[in-house]
């Protein structure tokens, strides 16, 4: 879900919404606990029809109907709610985890968000301001002094970090960048790094081709060269997301799903 439907500071190439991003902040808006309520209705209804098809399994769809994690991401830039923080602490008050995924270009609220989420994403897409500016087309002049303000706050945030690269064929996956991002995530210096292979659905068909999107032997073939410049090991990775996780943490054994 989202709290931001159509505000965000960037309009991404890759973005799989539809953009009508005109708006960088929120004027008006609704408060947490009709969020929360009105987005677990709305999960409700969206399986609905599912509880009848005998290849559903009946207890997996009862514990859907209750969602125990709350994922912040869909679309917009969920930090421009001001309420976010009143919005996390009604979440864990019943129980829910919470992930945030932000484009790092709001620092202040960040460092002024209490409680912080379980998890925290920021996703870094672009090796250096450069490609940042052609790739993310930015809605406000300051985007990358800012987010290099996120990474360098990461460190002090009591929470589980991580950082996602979105890789895209022709457009910030180059070996020739694989030194910046080394050095942009030991800024950070995230509990998670998360190279993911952008997808060609939803809007990104219209701004994109179907060459953009790498294979998942490209995202792990650019893991295997980030991981040299890093003190991070391969933790798992999944094919169909065409992700890898990385993790600081000594390793464990080479995991692979296929789902
Ligand atoms: S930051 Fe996220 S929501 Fe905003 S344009 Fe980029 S991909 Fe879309």
């Amino acid at each position: 879900m989202t709290p931001a439907i159509n505000q965000c500071t960037h309009m991404c190439l890759f973005c799989w919404r539809y953009q009508g991003f005109t708006e960088k902040e929120l004027k008006e808006f609704d408060n947490p606990k009709y969020i929360l309520d009105k987005s677990i209705e709305a999960q409700r209804k969206l399986i609905t029809g599912f509880k009848g098809d005998d290849r559903c399994d009946q207890i997996k769809w009862k514990e859907a109907n209750n969602p125990n994690m709350v994922a912040c991401s869909l679309s917009g830039e969920p930090t421009l709610y001001p309420k976010l923080g009143d919005f996390f602490n009604e979440c864990h008050k019943r129980g829910m985890t919470t992930f945030l995924v932000t484009n790092g270009t709001n620092p202040e609220a960040l460092a002024n968000l209490d409680p912080l989420p379980t998890q925290l994403y920021v996703s870094i897409v672009a090796p250096n301001e450069e490609i940042y500016k052609k790739l993310c087309s930015p809605l406000i002049s300051d985007g990358w002094d800012r987010i290099n303000q996120t990474l360098e706050l990461l460190p002090s945030l009591d929470t589980r970090t991580v950082i996602r690269h979105t890789l895209v064929q022709d457009w910030n996956m180059k070996d020739k960048y694989i030194g910046e991002y080394g050095r942009l995530d030991r800024k950070a210096s995230p509990v998670f790094i998360e190279p993911k292979g952008y997808v060609f659905v939803g809007s990104s068909r219209k701004r994109m081709t179907l060459s953009n999107m790498p294979s998942h032997d490209a995202v792990r073939d650019f893991e295997h060269k980030l991981v040299d410049n890093l003190v991070y090991e391969f933790a798992m990775e999944k094919l169909a997301s065409k992700v890898v996780l990385l993790t600081k943490k000594p390793n464990t054994a080479r995991i692979v799903k296929q789902g």
